[in-house]
């Protein structure tokens, strides 16, 4: 899942870029809330972590455009306590939660997770493949009756995939999908992924559900392999 922070101070930016990448989740950071508005509506995300005191535009005008536009992204607004404007304001703009500076890690992730939940509410059956079951929102994953235990990276790749059972998805598809479009380390890292989930979700099974595609991607059999 891929969350949008659109923060100007580069040391919070980092740090809840960090928290929230901890936690398998795919993040990009906009330094404005120009860039905020334009990222928002040119990817898709599965919630944005809105800081209200923006450079360019504020997080309410950011938050109002969106609403405006039939953008129902989740929003998480950052509000200060010595900020002129309050968080009835906040919510009044369209955004879904808030939380005030100066917050813990610990609060923020649990902040996203629950949006990130509300979100998914409308589809919170666990998705399968064959026997092969991932329940996204409890994050476990099962092969029949076992259940197997999965990073939060691993996971994520699992998910990708599974959502697209059937479909051959190119390696930098996935690797925009699960790390962020920004990812500038060496995208064999998916293989490295591929090559833990097989060590998990296939070989113990003598199943072959992650099928390599030559050239092409990787693929999950619909059938779970
Ligand atoms: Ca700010």
């Amino acid at each position: 899942m891929r969350v949008l922070v659109v923060e100007d101070e580069p040391k919070v930016a980092a740090a809840v870029k960090r928290g929230l990448e901890g936690e398998g989740l795919a993040v990009d950071v906009a330094g404005d809330g120009v860039d905020g508005l334009w990222m928002a509506t040119e990817h898709e995300y599965d919630a944005i972590v809105l800081d209200i005191m923006l450079p360019g535009k504020n997080g309410f005008d950011v938050c109002a455009a969106l609403r405006e536009a039939g953008n129902w992204t989740p929003v998480l607004m950052l509000t200060a306590k010595d900020g002129d404007l309050d968080e009835a304001e906040a919510l009044d703009t369209g955004a879904d939660d808030y939380l005030t500076k100066p917050f813990s890690f610990v609060v923020l992730v649990a902040h996203v997770r629950a949006l990130l939940r509300r979100a998914n509410r409308s589809a919170p059956a666990p998705i399968e493949a064959g026997d092969l079951r991932v329940d996204p929102a409890r994050h476990r994953c099962w092969r029949g009756d076992a259940e197997i235990t999965l990073t939060a990276r691993e996971f994520a790749v699992l998910e990708f995939l599974i959502r697209r059972a059937g479909e051959v998805i190119p390696k930098l598809r996935l690797l925009e999908g699960v790390w962020d479009y920004e990812f500038d380390g060496d995208p064999n890292i998916v293989e490295v992924y591929i090559r833990h989930l097989r060590r998990k979700i296939d070989e113990p099974f003598g199943r072959k559900a992650i099928e390599t595609v030559r050239g092409a991607g990787y693929r999950l059999a619909a059938d779970g392999g």
